[in-house]
């Protein structure tokens, strides 16, 4: 179905951001598609000594604003539109933190799962050779993304040494300290985040010390935002889940015992104490801040009505469908979009860059230090941006007044280069 195709999907965000905003038909058409689309097959020797050829993308979708930046997805269902729109994304990402990169993506069919790490690496070293023109820390820098690794970035980043005949730290981000990776980048996504919800918190007057939050998701992102929120700001943690389910407790849930109860037993549900919940519960109980840190389309039209929160903050990549907005809207829900909100990972993601490129290094404070003057300035332009529409009778949401920034940036750049 064609609302399925996630590039389409991007496509028409952008139109209805372009139709808001009077967008330039001109910068409109040309930032519609990808700027550069590159399809590599390459041969991997195997363990068994057999060959096997395996096809991966990387798209760059613009770089007025500075190099391509994006993550490198392994994927056994990856396909060339999911990377287009995941490179438009990224765009619009890097734009609204106002951070000197255009968008990228890559990705690769292949799974993990039934390789060793041996085939991993030759994977790595294969598409990394396959892509090098396209790649380089003034052209287009890679990161992790779904099953890559900081591991896998430290492989691709010496294979590009390699082919250089000098050591490019800077080609690639999310990279181990060893290898000149950043402080702080580990949970900067959940730390961006955290200083986002403590501005919407300001605006909503909600006191955090006092507020109960339910998270939906206990991997990276949702983790590191469970320990830091309750580290931060005191909030209770009364829910949280995972793939299998979740559990709920009034009183609040402890960090340590959660992790514990995981390693253990595999699941969140041998949490003693705890009601065992599932994940549309967790999503419609009566908490002060619901953060959906899992996968994407999770509060639609038909449970967007069910939500209780009154923030709501996207800390995954498109939890919320496009026909749940307007419900939330309507309802009182201060909904703060996914771009804004785990924007933090593509900032720490610069800061590794930036870093590596002037080869000095910067202690873990300042890395937060710096993470929270980004996002802040990000969140209060969102909400300057809403109010400005408003004032002139337009009622947009905070998603749309995030497009409206970012895209309007990267046009004003392409102006001003003269490329329209
Ligand atoms: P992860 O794989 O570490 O964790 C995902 C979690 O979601 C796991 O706990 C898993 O059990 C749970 N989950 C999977 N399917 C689920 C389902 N159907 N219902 C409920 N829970 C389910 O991934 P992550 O890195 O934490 O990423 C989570 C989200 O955050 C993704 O949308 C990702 O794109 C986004 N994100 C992450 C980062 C980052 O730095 N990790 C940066 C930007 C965006």
């Amino acid at each position: 179905m064609e609302e399925q195709n996630p590039f389409k999907n991007a496509q028409k965000q952008l139109d209805d951001a372009a139709e808001i905003m009077n967008l330039d038909r001109h910068a409109h058409a040309l930032l519609r598609e990808p700027m550069q689309t590159v399809t590599v097959n390459f041969p991997v020797r195997m363990k068994d000594n057999t060959t096997k050829t395996f096809t991966g993308f990387r798209v760059m979708y613009n770089n007025a604003r500075g190099p391509g930046k994006g993550g490198i997805r392994f994927h056994p269902h990856e396909d060339l539109d999911t990377v287009k729109a995941l490179s438009a994304w990224m765009t619009w990402k890097c734009s609204l933190a106002n951070i000197p990169f255009g968008g990228a993506k890559g990705g690769v069919i292949c799974d993990t799962k039934s390789m060793n790490d041996f085939e991993l690496e030759a994977l790595s070293r294969q598409y990394i050779r396959s892509i090098a023109g396209f790649i380089g820390p003034k052209t287009d820098i890679p990161a992790p993304d779904v099953y890559t690794t900081p591991q896998i970035m430290a492989w691709m980043m010496d294979e590009y040494s390699k082919i250089k005949g000098h050591n490019e730290f800077g080609v690639i981000t999310g990279k181990p300290l060893e290898t000149w990776g950043s402080e702080g980048r580990s949970d900067s996504t959940a730390m961006g985040a955290m200083y986002v919800l403590r501005e919407a918190a300001k605006m909503k007057k909600l006191n955090l010390r006092k507020a109960k939050i339910a998270i939906q998701g206990f991997g990276n992102a949702g983790s590191f935002a469970f320990e830091l929120a309750t580290k931060l700001f005191g909030s209770k943690i009364v829910a949280i889940s995972d793939s299998r389910g979740g559990v709920y407790l009034e009183s609040g849930l402890d960090f340590n015992k959660l992790k514990d109860v995981k390693e253990r037993t595999g699941n969140l549900e041998s949490y003693k104490g705890a009601q065992k919940i599932t994940n549309e519960q967790l999503l419609e109980l009566d908490v002060d801040v619901l953060i959906p840190a899992a996968i994407e389309n999770q509060v639609t039209k038909s449970n967007a009505d069910k939500v209780n929160a009154s923030i709501l903050l996207e800390l995954a990549n498109g939890p919320v469908t496009p026909d749940a907005d307007g419900i939330l809207a309507q309802n009182g829900v201060f909904d703060l979009p996914d771009f804004l909100v785990n924007s933090g990972g593509v900032i720490g993601s610069y800061f590794e860059w930036a870093q590596n490129t002037q080869n000095y290094y910067w202690t873990k404070d300042e890395v937060y230090q710096k993470l929270d003057t980004i996002i802040t300035k990000s969140f209060k332009d969102v909400i300057a941006t809403q109010k400005q529409y408003a004032e002139k009778g337009k009622k947009i949401n905070t998603r749309m007044a995030a497009y409206i920034i970012a895209v309007g940036r990267v046009a004003a750049a392409m102006k001003a280069r003269g490329w329209y």
